[in-house]
């Protein structure tokens, strides 16, 4: 029987991208098919693109009835996007990938080679070396790497990107975490399965540009702490416990000097500084409090995670 291979591909203000990213694909797909027994899909996600990106894929659609996509009503965010391909794909494989081209093609084969046979439920790509980019990022996404998998019982590794080929089994299990804050690097972490590691070098935009900043990347980053521990409350409760034993040890230590020594006026910015300290401790615990809460107000809301303004079905 033929297997089918869905490619899952979202794309923001990507009309460059797109047809450059096609053309790759659609020659590695043609190598698979020497190989395997097996027919492709590719479904774009257009994520509430502003420029030509859903006209250009709608021409691919004509072109080739491969071609499948998904556009939203508005800009929801990769993570949506990824959702939603994952959901609207049919195979019994599914893979997804940037259409930037970073996420190479030409390890597709690979990848799906391991899974092809049930060996591995599921490929990860890899990047190993963080080339061209910025240096300080560099040096925070490391310091991150390190405090995110102290707090989090989910593992993340680092240099994993969202470039994946997953059985149909491990897709319906991340499809089944319908939770609206999404990250999908701890969600594919969480679900498990074996996964084989295909490593790879950094490799440039094909066109266009980035659309993450050092700030949303921060943003980003707390995003994910929130969502795969709770150890950041825990901490603030330690820190106020520890604060409180200080504070009990100091009173001690204030009453015997007193009785001892008599009660002098003094230590005044001693005692600011105390204030100051403990008014930002407890500004903080309230802080992180707030994260969770925020968070929780908003999956009770049950929002949906995206809406669908049009498929190719409406064509
Ligand atoms: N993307 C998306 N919605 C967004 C932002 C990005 O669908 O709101 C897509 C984008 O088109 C690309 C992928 O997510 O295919 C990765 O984005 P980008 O290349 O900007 O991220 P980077 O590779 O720099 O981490
Ligand atoms: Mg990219």
């Amino acid at each position: 029987m033929k297997k089918l291979l869905s490619i899952v591909v979202p794309c923001y203000n990507e009309d460059l991208a797109v047809p450059k990213f096609y053309d790759e694909v659609v020659k590695v797909c043609e190598e698979m098919e020497k190989r395997w027994v097996v027919e492709f899909e590719f479904v774009f996600v257009d994520d509430g693109s502003r420029d030509r990106t859903l006209a250009v894929i709608e021409d691919l659609h004509e072109k080739d009835s491969r071609v499948k996509f998904v556009s939203f009503s508005r800009n929801f965010g990769k993570e949506a996007a990824l959702l939603a391909g994952l959901e609207y794909a049919k195979g019994d494989f599914v893979a997804t990938m940037d259409v930037d081209l970073q996420d190479p093609p030409a390890l597709l084969p690979e990848m799906y080679g391991a899974v092809e046979n049930g060996e591995y439920d599921s490929a990860g790509a890899r990047r190993v070396s963080r080339k061209g980019e910025p240096l300080i990022r560099s040096f925070f996404a490391r310091i991150y790497y390190r405090l995110i998998n102290r707090l989090s019982k989910v593992e993340m590794i680092d240099g994993v990107r969202d470039f994946r080929v997953m059985s149909r089994k491990m897709v319906d299990a991340v499809i089944g975490m319908p939770e609206y804050n999404r990250y999908s690097k701890g969600i594919f972490s969480f679900v498990g399965f074996k996964t084989k590691w295909v490593e790879f070098e950094h490799v440039d935009r094909v066109a266009g540009e980035t659309h993450w900043s050092f700030w949303k990347l921060f943003l980003y980053g707390i995003e994910a702490i929130c969502a795969f521990s709770t150890v950041p409350l825990v901490l603030s409760a330690v820190l106020g416990l520890l604060f409180c034993f200080i504070a009990f040890v100091m009173i001690i230590v204030i009453i015997v000097k007193t009785l001892a020594f008599g009660d002098p006026v003094g230590g005044w910015p001693s005692l600011i500084c105390a204030v100051l300290m403990m008014g930002g401790l407890q500004m903080m615990a309230l802080g992180v409090m707030g994260q969770y809460l925020a968070k929780t107000y908003l999956e009770t809301k049950r929002r949906p995670i995206y809406i669908v303004r049009r498929t190719e079905k409406d064509l």
